[in-house]
């Protein structure tokens, strides 16, 4: 019989799964809380618990723990990478931050990547499998247990496409939403473009802020840079993106990583100017992170392009690089990072 992965059951499935086996609802809720406020690691730190139920619990459930396999910290700004080892030996990296409102981390929602946009080291090493629920809470757990900073910020964009791993996102986003100290208005989740499954998230109204990687403002140059513009072109993006703001009143951000003489000219700027005006949204410009199978060169005109957006009426600023001196920066992070 295989054992239940417990830290990726919501509240409700909890309480189902402990009433099969005859158990109170009451204790399904000391359980949770456990697991989602002391955030233990093992069964018999449930003191409140007979040992007899926590010998039960071991019977049938199983808490899925990340390992810390490295930590670098940032001598520039603090910024903590951690390198997490999975149950089945996988591993995915992890970015704290520290921001002047607080804590952010950057958690994996995949190991690997399927989308093999250009610039990007999380998808070199190819696609092996998705993180379960509990496998994203616990880079959480794990990262505040071992900073000990309380996290209040979080950002679905480390390795992995998000809504490639749609359900159990949801999942681990329903399992935030349950927590007193955290908050979805405090979430982002960042997404290369997956048309269909905007449309599913804008009507779940999470109340998430959805980050969309542009990158480039015509079709020809982003299906150059990024692969699934073949599958979803810039025009069907712009109607689910629009789609998503009327539904949920949050207004998309867009990312377009500075590339030079990619997608970093006047034209560039024009052509994305056209794209995005009159819609209520954000673009964060991000100097390129230079990764080392990389052919792309960072941009040289990041506030010249600003300025130029700024100009023609776009809400633009330029995103502060954190942990670049130990590769936590965008698009940096590996899976099995040795
Ligand atoms: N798969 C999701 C989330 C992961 S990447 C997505 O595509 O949005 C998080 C952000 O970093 C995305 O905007 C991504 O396009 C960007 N990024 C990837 N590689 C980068 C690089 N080398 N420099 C700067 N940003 C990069």
């Amino acid at each position: 019989m295989q054992k239940i992965d417990i830290l990726s059951l919501t509240l409700d499935e909890l309480i189902a799964e402990m009433e099969k086996r005859g158990e109170k609802k009451f204790r399904a809720v000391q359980i949770y809380e456990w697991l989602h406020k002391h955030k233990v690691t093992d069964f018999d730190s449930m003191t409140n618990l007979s040992a007899q139920l926590r010998q039960k619990l071991d019977e049938f459930f199983w808490i899925n723990s990340l390992k810390i396999q490295k930590r670098l910290v940032s001598d520039l700004d603090n910024t903590v990478k951690y390198l997490y080892g999975l149950s089945d030996g996988e591993k995915v990296e992890t970015v704290l931050m520290e921001y002047k409102h607080g804590n952010s981390i950057c958690i994996s929602t995949q190991v690997g990547c399927k989308m093999q946009c250009k610039f990007c080291a999380s998808t070199k090493a190819g696609f092996v499998r998705n993180l379960l629920p509990g496998e994203m809470l616990s880079q959480i757990y794990e990262s505040e247990r071992d900073s000990g900073r309380h996290i209040n910020h979080i950002v679905l964009m480390g390795i992995g496409e998000p809504l490639d791993n749609f359900d159990n996102v949801v999942k681990f986003l329903r399992l935030i939403d349950s927590k007193e100290d955290m908050s979805l208005r405090h979430v982002s989740l960042s997404t290369c473009g997956l048309v269909p499954r905007i449309y599913e998230l804008a009507r779940l109204k999470l109340g998430i802020t959805l980050s969309v990687s542009l990158h480039a403002p015509t079709n020809e140059l982003r299906s150059a840079i990024m692969p699934v513009n073949d599958r979803y072109p810039i025009e069907e993006l712009m109607k689910a993106c629009k789609a998503y703001f009327e539904a949920t009143g949050r207004r998309i951000s867009y990312e377009f990583a500075l590339i030079d003489a990619v997608n970093d000219t006047k034209e560039n700027a024009d052509a994305l100017i056209k794209l995005l005006k009159g819609q209520n949204c954000h673009v964060n410009l991000i100097p390129v992170n230079e990764i080392k199978e990389g052919e792309f060169k960072r941009s040289a005109s990041v506030e010249r392009f600003k300025q130029m957006l700024n100009d023609g009426g776009l809400n633009a600023t330029v995103r502060r690089t954190l942990g670049a001196d130990i590769s936590a920066a965008c698009g940096q992070l590996r899976r099995d990072n040795k």
